[in-house]
């Protein structure tokens, strides 16, 4: 029986590049693993993909009777839908450990780093098992990805120095090139509706019983979502309803590095408090906010007291 590797909800290039990754690992040693995404590449993901000769995943968003494997999370809100209807034999993972149980032993391993194939890397090499060229292509992508390019707080030395075995075993010469095109890729916003923008990044979270949406655009420069704030402040809306207390979306200016922070809560003050800045208008410019796993979400914690 084929064990399904799950990246998260709003695949980035981390989750799918770990899919492939893990299902390579576990292959190479003769079982049976198969990558699979819960929705569709992101811009940066797909080019990423086509650069070094993958198509995208299979589709896959229901566990039900499968064995399933988890990377790049550990949060049933990100999982795949009914996940205690499979069986979980593997996590691996670079975030908190979220609330996935087992009722068995099993393969867990996750590492303080600011990338799961930074993990997978680890665990290659732990477990004397070659990288495939062009897997390793995708994992150095998605360690430039989830750390901006090492700018990230998130980035440690176990990132660097993945990336750099990993750009000799893909035969990249050129790791800034690759982040440029990376980010040419997932910049591009023009002609995009709002709500796929929030969605492209997008992560709810439960802060002490209310939910919290955060999305995350990087951007080259603030000026490429100058002409449609309005429309993504009214995608927020109806994305908030009723149901959340509070959406987010961090405009990350990766070259300022800085997040513009949109804001749409029940309680301003509170996210004001969390963040210890003013809004103006419906947004806030927090200097060096980079990580939405290091500062924003557990800056959110504290003042939701979890
Ligand atoms: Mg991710
Ligand atoms: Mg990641
Ligand atoms: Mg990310």
């Amino acid at each position: 029986m084929s064990v399904y590797v799950f990246g998260h909800k709003s695949p980035d290039t981390d989750s799918v590049a770990a899919a492939i990754a893990f299902a390579a690992f576990n292959k190479a040693k003769g079982e049976d693993y198969v990558p699979v995404m819960q929705g569709k590449p992101n811009p940066e993901t797909e080019m990423v993909l086509k650069r070094f000769g993958f198509s995208a995943p299979e589709t896959m968003t229901d566990a039900t009777g499968k064995k399933v494997a988890l990377v790049d999370h550990s949060d049933l809100a990100q999982a795949p839908d009914n996940l205690g209807a499979g069986e979980l034999v593997a996590v691996v993972d670079h975030h908190k450990i979220g609330d996935v149980t087992t009722n068995q032993p099993i393969f867990f391993f996750n590492m303080p780093v600011g990338c799961t194939c930074t993990v997978l890397k680890i665990l290659y090499d732990l477990e004397g098992v070659k990288v495939d060229p062009k897997v390793a292509g995708i994992m150095l992508a998605a360690i430039l990805s989830d750390t901006v390019n090492f700018k990230s707080p998130t980035c440690t030395e176990a990132d660097k120095k993945a990336v750099k075995e990993l750009k000799e075993i893909a035969g990249v010469q050129d790791t800034e090139e690759l982040f440029m095109e990376m980010l040419k890729a997932k910049s591009a916003v023009a002609g995009v509706p709002a709500m796929d923008l929030l969605h492209r990044d997008y992560k709810d979270f439960d802060m002490n019983g209310k939910k919290v949406g955060v999305g995350q655009l990087e951007l080259a420069t603030l000026d490429q979502v100058a002409e449609m704030r309005e429309a993504l402040y009214e995608a927020m809306k109806t994305q908030k309803g009723g149901e959340r207390h509070t959406v987010l979306l961090m405009l990350t200016d990766v070259v300022k590095e800085g997040t513009d922070l949109m804001v749409i809560s029940d309680d301003d003050g509170l996210i004001e408090k969390a963040f210890d800045n003013k809004l103006a208008g419906n947004s806030m410019w927090i200097d060096g906010m980079m990580s939405r796993k290091k500062q924003t979400v557990p800056n959110l914690q504290k003042a939701f007291g979890c």
